[in-house]
């Protein structure tokens, strides 16, 4: 009976497969589907490597192999190893810090497929000793992550919740890099959550309101803020914002902040003093999730929060005394 090497019905999320037995008969019947590849292994080393198509195993089509048995004409020892060129789809999610050690967690998905499935044996397969699909996908999922990690947390958390685009993008091209290590190729990226704990959610609606990071990470909590803010003087006086970069004036350190990412022209520093009074509608930020919310909205679109709002119709974090904007009393 010809003994017939082939990869039945592989299921949809399978990357590779080992054909159990491991005495390979000259004669024998390879069967290598489409977006298939059959590697040749000895001993952790690759071979040959057949592409899709149905092949008569004979010394031409594996001289590598039949090099190394000696010339001779019976049973080999072989690993085969088929690897599915399909593109497979992973999740991922994880927790990080920002360069203010902000905490966040994050989620989405990826897609990957192999490119150059030597190396990606190699690399993976062989290297880490992983012959089934379960601990390849666990393997390639948490080397994923690590790198989503390490990456993401080269950006503060204003440009995670208010340039997530950016960052995605930005993060995806060095992923990409990685993949390409392993002989895998990182099709897409997409992250579809970043967040924070309430106490950083907070900070941030300051930073984002203030532009000024460095007074923003100095206060214990943003309760704080508001408190310094309700004492300052000229508070509840309409002086409108320009009132608030003033009182984050007083701490300031002339210590420039790490750039997010190598090469990036520096961050336009804003003179406090000279920040227009951005009219209240046009553009307002959700303090629980850091999403641009429409003018007046009573509910954030994203999150489901309720806004709260002085009588003057700014938004104000929770746990506020005063109005960041116009100072007014919250009740
Ligand atoms: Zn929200
Ligand atoms: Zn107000």
């Amino acid at each position: 009976m010809v003994q017939v090497i082939e990869w039945v019905n592989p299921g949809e999320d399978e990357i590779i497969w080992r054909y159990p037995n491991e005495v390979i008969k000259w004669g024998a019947q390879l069967i290598v589907h489409e977006y298939e590849v059959a590697v040749f292994m000895r001993d952790g080393k690759i071979y040959d490597v057949l592409g899709p198509g149905r092949h008569t195993l004979t010394t031409q089509n594996l001289p590598l192999l039949y090099k190394l048995v000696g010339g001779s004409n019976s049973p080999f020892k072989a690993t085969v190893i088929f690897v599915s060129m399909k593109q497979f789809q992973g999740r991922y999610g994880g927790e990080t810090q920002t360069r203010e050690l902000a905490p966040v967690k994050y989620y989405g998905v990826y897609w990957f497929k192999v490119a150059d499935p030597v190396l990606f044996i190699t690399e993976v397969v062989g290297g880490q000793s992983l012959y089934d699909t379960q601990d390849v996908t666990k393997f390639i999922r948490a080397y994923f992550n690590e790198g989503m990690m390490k990456h993401l947390s080269a950006y503060s958390i204003v440009d995670l919740f208010q340039n997530l685009d950016m960052v995605s993008t930005q993060v995806k091209v060095k992923l990409m890099e990685d993949f390409r290590r392993l002989g895998l190729e990182l099709v897409d990226v997409k992250i579809e959550g970043v967040n924070t704990t309430d106490e950083w959610r907070q900070r941030l609606f300051w930073l984002m309101q203030t532009g000024n990071a460095q007074a923003v990470m100095q206060m214990d909590t943003v309760k704080q803020v508001a408190a310094e803010l309700g004492k300052s003087p000229g508070a509840g006086m309409g002086t409108g914002m320009v009132l608030v970069p003033q009182l984050f004036q007083q701490p300031a350190q002339p210590a420039q902040p790490a750039q997010p990412y190598a090469g990036a022209p520096p961050a336009p520093q804003q003179p406090p003093q000279a920040a227009p009074a951005q009219p209240a509608a046009q553009q307002e930020i959700c303090p629980y999730c850091g999403k641009p919310i429409p003018p007046g909205a009573r509910f954030c679109p994203y999150c489901g929060h309720e806004i709260k709002r002085c009588p003057n119709g700014h938004i104000v974090p929770e746990g506020a005394k005063f109005c960041p904007v116009c100072g007014a009393k919250i009740e």
